[in-house]
């Protein structure tokens, strides 16, 4: 059986991922942080159409915890191993700088760029091991281009494509892809608030992308046929 962890996997683009993976016959581990009726959905969705998959709670932020449910993870499956890694949990905390507290600038950055570390340390070893691995890590166009009440989410997604690109050139040689998706605007809980009529005047193609869009991209970067694409971030947003 192959595994692949989507954090973040209970809505939104992370429960499109999961779905995705689980039709290429992977045995999704779905985390999530408080959303366990959310979370339980995805499994459903997952089983009612033949997949596998378990859910595995846990906070992205605190180091300790994820720590703790990978390994115990992998002393309940000692001859298998994660080989593709979503990171794909995210929180936005907007605000323009005058107004961000220290609390929202340290919260996104503890769930977004520090979330991404840990776990992904936690993983890397047993894919060089195996001398197989995709990492797959959720950005955003905000990291790239910036975005006006975003300072501490578009830092945060900056921060991992700079990750991206340096642990892409560590891990090239054992196998291991190291890439990031970055998303323009995707109707999610995440974007229920924002004005989509207005928005979408921005957007070349003209409307706001879908979670199962996203979720093609991450599910070729994922498979075996990407093999030499790695350190690179792709974008996903209508052209915006
Ligand atoms: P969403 O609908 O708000 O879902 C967020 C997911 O992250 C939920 O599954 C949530 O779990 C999980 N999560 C949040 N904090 C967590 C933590 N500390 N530990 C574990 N899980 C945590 O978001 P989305 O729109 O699908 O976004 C997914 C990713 O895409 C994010 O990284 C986001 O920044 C990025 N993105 C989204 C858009 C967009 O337009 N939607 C655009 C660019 C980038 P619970 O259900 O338990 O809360």
């Amino acid at each position: 059986m192959k595994y692949a962890l989507v954090t973040g996997g209970s809505r939104g683009i992370g429960r499109a991922v999961c779905i995705k993976l689980a039709a290429m016959h992977y045995s999704v581990l779905i985390n999530y942080k408080r959303n366990g009726d959310a979370a339980q959905e995805t499994l459903d969705i997952i089983r009612r159409q033949g997949g596998t998959a378990e859910l595995l709670p846990f906070d992205v932020a605190n180091e300790t915890e994820v720590e703790q449910v990978i390994s115990q993870w992998q002393e309940r499956n000692p001859e298998d191993y994660i080989s593709v890694l979503v990171n794909n949990a995210g929180i936005r905390k907007d605000n323009l700088m005058f107004w961000l507290s220290s609390e929202d600038w340290k919260g996104v950055m503890e769930t977004n760029l520090n979330g991404t570390f840990y776990i992904t340390r936690a993983l890397l070893k047993y894919m060089m091991n195996r001398k197989f691995g995709r990492v797959i890590n959720m950005v955003s166009v905000s990291g790239i281009n910036g975005m006006a009440g975003q300072t501490n989410y578009s830092a945060s997604k900056a921060g991992i494509i700079g990750l991206t690109k340096s642990l892409a050139l560590e891990t090239a040689k054992k196998n291991v892809t190291v890439n990031a998706v970055a998303p323009g605007f995707i109707q999610t809980d995440m974007t229920g608030d924002l004005n989509e009529a207005e928005l979408k005047k921005l957007i070349p193609s003209g409307r706001f992308g879908k979670a199962e869009e996203v979720a093609d991209l991450v599910a070729f970067l994922a498979s075996e046929r990407a093999g030499y694409i790695t350190g690179q971030v792709i974008t996903i947003s209508g052209g915006l």
